[in-house]
């Protein structure tokens, strides 16, 4: 049993306690809500450009402890130091990104008879962001720094198992002058510090990024208070990948086993035209083959374990021991490790491949034509990203247009860019994150109508 007041968090790459941190309770949360109301009031109130100068200072310090900060993500979330620095630099990123937009939140004028009609952006107020484990430092970013930027002020609570890089981001955005309260960390359990911040009246949004089935109720308890929410969740990515392609690049095996496959953009579902499926096999084997598995600390490492014990147990779930697949190597011992998979023996509507697995496992599935490729792509109640691989541009464009996810690359397995949208169709979400409108997705517009009539004689 886990103790109600405390969090115990593990390395996932050896089992060790590495930190033990308090967990918020109802009231820790209702105080944190007081005191980001008082702070964004003044925060509001500062210049466009005093506010872009502190949030540029904040990015700053946050690049002065790159190696720092990535060296904790390591520690906490076992992520390969390489992703654990991208991370780091990716905060640092949308930070000044997003400084940029404090000064460019644009309203309108409309054309309206007997007077001027304008609009204006305002900030919503008090934000609550609730983060998952699987990207504890770039989800609490994406979530938390446009807010700021629209003059919020945030309470932000990560997941139970990660939260030392969030702590840490609140504390250096105080020591580049932030003022107190307006980013605040909450560290806490989902079922009482997270259901907290949702339900409290003066939370004016919730951001929320995790699964379906938690976001699903965190959007029911904010309807009936109708409170805004976003909602970043689940997927099971199509990798849709037909003859003419690359075949080595298509199947890098990376585009599901990054973060080990904990990465809700994951193609997880390689979908392979029947004419090249033995070659495509081939390729899947010699590349899962040569993954090196093992300390997240080594630079040479390219997957580090999963996050725990429990997420390990519902990866295996999904592997039986006589599945026929293509399998990778991890070490033994201490550490929550799996290694890299693919099914090659399953049906497009087994659990392996309708189900989010959330971990270095994907299944292969053939496809006839183009039509039949869209189908199964779309065959999903998932709709976040995928990837589409052909040299034919035509049909690069109408499988693009035809897949409903919200990510798509077109020979590439990219899916995010902090200056670009990002979020899903169907049950993978709600609203969209980042890009050149993350700003407005914390404001509430208002018009006003200034009439030039006279005074009535
Ligand atoms: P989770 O839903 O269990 O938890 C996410 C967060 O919600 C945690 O901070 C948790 O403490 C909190 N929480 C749990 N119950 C709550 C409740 N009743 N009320 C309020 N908060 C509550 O998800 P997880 O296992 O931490 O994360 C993995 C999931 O996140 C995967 O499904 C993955 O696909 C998804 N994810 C989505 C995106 C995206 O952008 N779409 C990005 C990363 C992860």
């Amino acid at each position: 049993m886990s103790d109600p007041h405390e969090l115990k968090v593990l390395d996932p790459a050896t089992e060790e306690i590495i930190a033990t941190v308090p967990a918020a309770t109802a009231e820790d949360v209702d105080a944190a809500v007081v005191r980001a109301g008082r702070a964004q009031t003044r925060w509001a109130a500062l210049a466009p450009a005093d506010r872009a100068r502190l949030l540029r200072r904040f990015a700053d310090t946050v690049d002065a402890h790159t190696e720092e900060l990535a060296q904790l993500e390591v520690r906490e979330a076992g992520h390969t130091v390489g992703n654990a620095r991208w991370e780091a630099g990716n905060a640092r990123d949308l930070l000044l990104y997003a400084a940029g937009g404090a000064e460019r939140l644009l309203g309108s004028q409309i054309p309206a008879p007997g007077g001027w009609n304008v609009t204006f952006r305002e900030p919503l107020g008090v934000i609550g962001v609730i983060a998952p484990w699987n990207f504890p430092m770039p989800i609490a970013a994406w979530g938390s720094f446009p807010a700021l930027a629209a003059g919020n002020a945030v309470v932000l609570k990560p997941a139970e198992t990660t939260p030392l890089t969030a702590l840490r981001l609140a504390e250096l955005a105080l020591e580049a002058g932030l003022p107190e309260h307006v980013l605040q960390v909450l560290p806490g359990y989902g079922g009482t510090a997270g259901r907290a911040l949702v339900d409290h009246p003066d939370v004016a949004k919730i951001v929320f990024t995790g699964s379906t089935r938690t976001g699903r109720e965190v959007m029911e308890r904010c309807a009936r208070l109708v409170k805004p929410v976003t909602l970043e969740l689940g997927g099971k990515s199509p990798n849709v990948v037909f003859a003419d392609a690359d075949l080595k690049a298509a199947l890098d095996p990376f585009s599901f086993l990054d973060n080990a496959g904990q990465d809700c953009c994951a193609r997880t579902r390689i979908l392979v035209q029947e004419s090249v499926l033995d070659e495509a096999r081939a390729v899947l084997a010699d590349a899962l083959a040569a993954v090196v598995v093992g300390d997240p600390a080594d630079e040479k490492t390219r997957m580090g374990p999963l996050i725990s014990a429990r997420q390990r147990d519902r990866v295996r779930s999904y592997v039986p021991e006589d599945a026929p697949a293509l399998c990778g190597s991890a070490p033994d011992g201490p550490g929550f490790w799996f290694p890299p998979t693919v099914l090659t023996g399953e049906r497009h509507d087994s659990p392996a491949a309708r189900e989010e697995i959330f971990g270095p496992v994907a299944v292969l599935l053939p496809f006839t034509d183009e039509e039949d490729a869209v189908r199964l792509a779309n065959d999903t109640p998932y709709g976040l990203s995928g990837s589409v691989w052909t040299r034919d541009v035509g049909r690069a464009l109408r499988v693009s247009q035809a897949v409903r996810a919200g990510n798509l690359s077109v020979n590439s397995h990219s899916s995010v860019r902090y200056w670009t949208p990002f979020g899903g169709f169907k049950q993978s979400g709600l609203g969209r994150e980042l890009g050149p409108d993350a700003l407005t997705a914390f404001t509430e517009t208002k018009n006003v109508f200034i009439s030039t009539e006279g005074p009535a004689q």
